[in-house]
């Protein structure tokens, strides 16, 4: 026997549990309430595009987020398209009924589905995290009456007549004590600029009483500057015009081709507040097979690499989600500065964390393979330009390199070295250079001060080595070695190239110093080798293998993470 049924979901149990755990940031709700208002906007005037309404207010459409400490109440208005009755009824009170869905189900033949923000139709309810009544005052297009909605997080509500006069939508939030932070004006300011920043429609944040207050006191000082006969300035005159917390057409979302290079610097002063200039920039835009717009600066890096946190920004369709996803932005990236902006990252209900799947992975992969084509392209046409930063991408192309090797395979043969005649070259340019000494060798120095004696004797000799002198460097020796087997990389004190080796030596000399050298390192088994040197200002050198100079410096590097050296 068989029997089926519908699941019930009891809303008081299911409730509590929307707002404490949906959500793991209490300021969510800033973005969930503001995305709700640009969505009402979205949909209105896509609705006057087709014909189906018609703007009788026509003031700019803007979200408006208003404080006032008194009542202990944040209103967010919006001039979007109002909800009638039903649509209360359906889209608020039927928890996770999306009506942004619904509204898309609608009019998908004409509209352009990215626009609208709204998806799971929980994101009203993070109100309810930080407020102890809602209250939505709405009038929609369609009516001439507003509608009240009053419910304090039970599981009942109120319908009423509303108070609006104009179209659009106001949400009173009445704080609760533990959130009062957000009826601190600069905590809520920053909790809105962080998600709202590039919404797509302009937002306001108003301290409603100081607003008053300051407008208080501009007309009395203008009362005042006419009882005394005095001229005031226009600008003292005039009103306070607010200004938009946000940037509603963020440069990013613009064609590549229509931005200038002052746009890109003032773009990454205003949202990295670095006012050093980045090196260069990558516009990423695309369509296909995923869309995914944003822009990657080059910082200047400094010598220890360090991913620091808030460096890459990741958006969905202009929403501020997360900084320095893992899944999407790949390690190595995160010592650029930059955003990128998804609309098809696959976000959970809170939109803070994504679902991995292999769609992810390939966002990377693609954001990857675009850096590398575009230093590519930089060191194809602009060569010069490419030797020029080559000491500050130096370290980032290196890390690259080591942590994912699609990105070194592309950027193998552009990788340049920096040799002590002061040019800049690839490996096999190098290696041309040097092979009349025979060995496949790259002499390199690691400490440009402490080994000038050496550098000095090459010069003298005609030979160059080149400077890997960052900590990546060592590592990164190690992987071009293991990639090139061939190649070997030695120390620009670690053997005497053939070519500096002047007349043979007199090997009395070998058994004297050796005895020498044996008293006092206190090693006996030492094998001392002497050489003559091919040089009229360097009178003599120490050399040391670069194996034993290689395995000293491991064990130091263990010694000094309290490891212990493995056998
Ligand atoms: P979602 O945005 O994912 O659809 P929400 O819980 O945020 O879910 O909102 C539910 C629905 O309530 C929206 O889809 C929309 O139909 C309606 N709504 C919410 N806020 C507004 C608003 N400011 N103006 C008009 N409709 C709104
Ligand atoms: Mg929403």
């Amino acid at each position: 026997m068989s029997k089926q049924g519908n699941l019930s979901i009891h809303s008081e149990n299911i409730f509590p549990i929307i707002k404490k755990w949906l959500y793991s940031d209490h300021d969510i709700f800033t973005r969930e309430l503001i995305s709700n208002g640009c969505d009402a906007i979205l949909k209105f005037k896509k609705l006057c595009d087709i014909g189906e309404a018609t703007d009788t207010v026509s003031e700019p459409f803007k979200v408006t987020v208003t404080l006032n400490k008194t009542n202990k109440t944040l209103t967010f208005s919006d001039n979007g398209i109002g909800m009638t009755e039903e649509e209360i009824e359906k889209y608020i009170t039927q928890i996770a009924f999306s009506g942004a869905e619904d509204f898309l189900a609608q009019y998908k033949d004409k509209m352009d589905q990215d626009q609208i923000i709204g998806h799971f139709g929980l994101g009203f309810y993070s109100a309810f995290m930080v407020a102890e009544q809602v209250v939505i005052d709405t009038l929609s297009y369609k009516e001439t009456k507003a509608i009240k909605w009053t419910c304090d997080g039970g599981t009942t509500y109120e319908l009423s007549e509303g108070t609006r006069t104009t179209r659009g939508t106001s949400i009173t939030l009445f704080i609760t004590e533990e959130s009062n932070t957000f009826l601190n004006f600069y905590d809520l300011r920053e909790a809105i600029e962080k998600y709202c920043s590039f919404m797509p429609v302009p937002i306001y944040v108003i301290d409603e009483e100081k607003e008053a207050e300051d407008a208080a006191a501009k007309a009395k000082k203008i009362e005042e500057a006419k009882a005394k006969g005095e001229e005031l300035s226009d600008e003292e005159l005039a009103p306070v015009v607010p200004t938009p917390i946000n940037d509603s057409q963020p440069l990013y979302v613009k064609n590549p081709n229509d931005c200038t290079d002052e746009e890109y610097k003032t773009f990454y002063r205003d949202t990295f507040h670095d006012f050093n200039e980045p090196l260069f920039w990558i516009h990423l835009n695309m369509d296909y097979p995923f869309r995914l717009k944003g822009i990657l600066y080059f910082p200047k890096l400094s010598h220890e690499l360090e991913t620091v946190e808030g460096r890459i920004k990741l958006y969905n369709n202009q929403v501020f989600v997360a900084e320095n996803i893992k899944e999407v932005i790949p390690e190595f990236l995160l010592l650029l500065k930059g955003l990128i902006d998804c609309p098809d990252l696959p976000l959970n209900v809170s939109r803070s964390l994504l679902q991995n799947d292999g769609f992810v992975k390939k966002i990377a992969d693609y954001i990857t393979k675009k850096v590398a084509d575009k230093l590519i392209a930089l060191s194809k046409k602009e060569n010069d330009s490419y030797k020029k930063f080559w000491d500050d991408i130096a370290p980032f192309i290196k890390y690259g390199c080591l942590k994912e090797s699609k990105f070194f395979d592309k950027m193998k043969d552009y990788l340049l070295f920096k040799t002590t005649d002061e040019d800049y070259v690839t490996l096999s340019e190098y290696l041309e250079r040097v092979k009349d000494t025979g060995a496949n060798t790259v002499f390199y120095v690691s400490d440009k001060a402490a080994q000038s004696q050496y550098i000095k004797l090459f010069k003298e000799n005609g030979l160059c080595a080149v400077y890997l002198e960052h900590s990546i460097d060592a590592p990164f020796i190690s992987h071009l070695e293991y990639q090139n087997k061939d190649v070997k990389f030695m120390r620009i004190d670690s053997d005497l190239s053939a070519a500096l080796k002047g007349a043979e030596a007199d090997k009395s000399y070998e058994e004297k110093l050796s005895g020498l050298f044996k008293t006092i390192l206190h090693k006996d088994k030492l094998k001392v080798t002497v050489e003559n040197l091919k040089s009229q200002d360097v009178a003599s050198m120490l050399l040391i293998s670069e194996e034993s100079r290689r395995m000293q410096e491991m064990m130091k590097m263990y010694n000094m993470q309290g490891m212990n050296m493995p056998l």
